[in-house]
């Protein structure tokens, strides 16, 4: 979709650094970390939100690719948190499904919101 930049990222368009994609989902490093860890994982499809998709395959290969990617990067004794923003009343900035993976803290400094 035009002007979405998640798209944007998908095309190419906007050069990013893959950590991970196949057909129907991508994984990359969020610009803005709002932890030692965070990066983005979504579909390549242009879903607006959570409220635009009952596509369970398509929900349970993002979350379990979440979930690797977490191991990959060293996050599963660690910890972790999975936050889907929707809408604008639920911050959601980019009207492009994405989960957010966050987590590198030290100790138990990811406990405090
Ligand atoms: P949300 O508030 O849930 O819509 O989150 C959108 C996220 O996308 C924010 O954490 C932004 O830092 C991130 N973001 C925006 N533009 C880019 C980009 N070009 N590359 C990577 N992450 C981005
Ligand atoms: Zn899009």
């Amino acid at each position: 979709v035009e002007n979405c930049v998640f798209c944007q990222i998908i095309s190419g368009e906007i050069p990013t650094e893959f950590i991970y994609q196949d057909e129907k989902v991508a994984v990359f490093k969020d610009v803005h970390p709002s932890a030692p860890v965070h990066v983005l994982v979504i579909p390549k499809e242009h879903i607006e939100s959570l409220n635009d998709t009952n596509d369970k395959l398509l929900l349970g290969e993002i979350l379990t690719r979440l979930v690797l990617t977490a191991k990959e990067l060293g996050l599963k004794d660690s910890g972790y948190k999975v936050a889907i923003n929707v809408g604008k009343g639920g911050g959601q900035l980019v009207p492009h499904l994405h989960f957010h993976l966050l987590g590198g803290w030290k100790d138990s400094e990811g406990g405090v919101n």
